[in-house]
């Protein structure tokens, strides 16, 4: 087989792979959609009940930070980091990365796992989520974006859920084909229960500890979330596409567990890890690697092109935290000079797809355990 037909061939593979997981940007549409949203001013209607339920649970939230800081028992705060994690990994491993992206194949027992940990999280179903989701990719900073950076970062951090949708989020969310979500009975499941276990799940934890792993660790996850597309919109650097808005910001990677990579991941939808980094606390990415080491996670589709050492110096750790805390003036174009990627528009990838694992270490799983052990030993260790 020559270069250029191994190349072809390459290419449409990947973009079958990406037409199979609804993740593309779709460039053209979203430059039309800008020039129309232009034209048009925004109307802003706020729903005054979302309002007012999100400032009774930051007002309890808060009573929650006080009761942290001087009352709660180590076991509490080992519960709160557990709730927090784990109903994390319910949207990063589960409505994320597997449901809204498929970037990669998980059997009916991790499905399950993942569907019940989402639960914790309470952010809308998983078919709810993963739709807005694919909105926001395939139509990212248009109206028809639900979480849309162009109406600034409030808007794109929570205010897009105290506002009326906008009319083109359903109009443009209408045309997405959502039959893999509905086909899922996991997840037909949940949408039919979704209160009763939502309340099973997330305040559970209420009757211990209304406040701290109650109000406050939901409020710190929802945060967690919306940074990404607040702060991992605005604050950071673009190694891999620099005409997008997402950036790379390691600190939404530590609370968000591992999604803070978000220009590779707005560049590299269709691969589970979302960054190229595990180092990076990128638990979800290896808790996944954990899920294939038992066998629940068969399959999953990354592109070959990182680097072959994925392992950065300590010079290149320093310079990445450096800059994702430095560069926090406007959307700027700084480039990490070491991860210099050439531009790389979304619907075409470089390089190759592979099969199987991208980065064969067996240890990853045994390291998310050991990271997570250390975190949760810290109490023990002082108390
Ligand atoms: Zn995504
Ligand atoms: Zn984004």
């Amino acid at each position: 087989m020559t270069v250029i037909t191994r190349t072809i061939t390459n290419t449409k593979k990947a973009e079958k792979v990406i037409d199979e997981q609804y993740l593309a940007a779709d460039l053209d549409e979203i430059t039309k959609l800008q020039e129309e949203d232009r034209k048009k001013p925004l109307k802003t209607v706020i729903v005054w009940r979302n309002v007012l339920i999100f400032l009774a649970l930051h007002l309890g939230a808060l009573l929650g930070v006080y009761q942290t800081i001087f009352e709660a028992k180590w076991a509490t705060l080992a519960w709160m980091f557990f709730l927090h994690v784990f109903g994390g990994f319910g949207i990063t491993a589960g409505a994320h990365r597997l449901w809204a992206h498929r970037s990669y194949k998980a059997r009916l027992p991790m499905r399950i796992f993942l569907m019940l940990l989402n639960n914790i999280a309470l952010q809308n179903d998983i078919i709810e989520w993963a739709r807005d989701h694919r909105c926001h990719h395939k139509w990212t900073d248009t109206t028809a974006d639900p979480h849309n950076t162009e109406r600034g970062f409030f808007f794109a951090h929570m205010g897009w859920l105290m506002v009326k949708k906008h009319p083109m989020v359903r109009e443009q969310g209408a045309k997405l084909d959502l039959s893999d979500l509905y086909a899922d009975p996991v997840l037909q499941f949940q949408r039919k229960n979704y209160l009763p276990l939502v309340i099973l799940s997330c305040f559970v934890s209420a009757f211990v500890a209304f406040y701290t792993a109650g109000l406050f660790r939901y409020c710190f996850t929802l945060h967690a979330t919306w940074c990404i597309n607040s702060a991992a919109h605005w604050f950071g650097f673009k190694p891999y596409d620099q005409a997008i808005s997402p950036v790379e910001n390691v600190w939404t990677t530590v609370t968000a567990v591992g999604e803070g990579g978000h220009n590779f991941h707005h560049t590299f939808p269709q691969d589970y890890r979302t960054s190229e980094y595990s180092w990076r606390l990128n638990w979800t990415r290896i808790l996944i690697d954990a899920g294939a080491a038992l066998g629940s996670v068969p399959i999953k589709e990354t592109p070959r092109r990182e680097r072959s050492s994925s392992t950065p110096t300590l010079v290149e750790t320093s310079l990445l935290l450096l800059l994702s805390f430095s560069n926090t003036g406007e959307k700027t174009n700084l480039i990490a000079p070491t991860r210099l990627q050439p531009p790389c528009p979304n619907k075409l990838l470089q390089g190759e797809f592979g099969l199987g694992r991208p980065m064969e270490r067996p240890t990853s799983g045994y390291l998310f355990f050991a990271q997570y052990f250390a975190f949760s030993a810290i109490p023990f260790a002082r108390a």
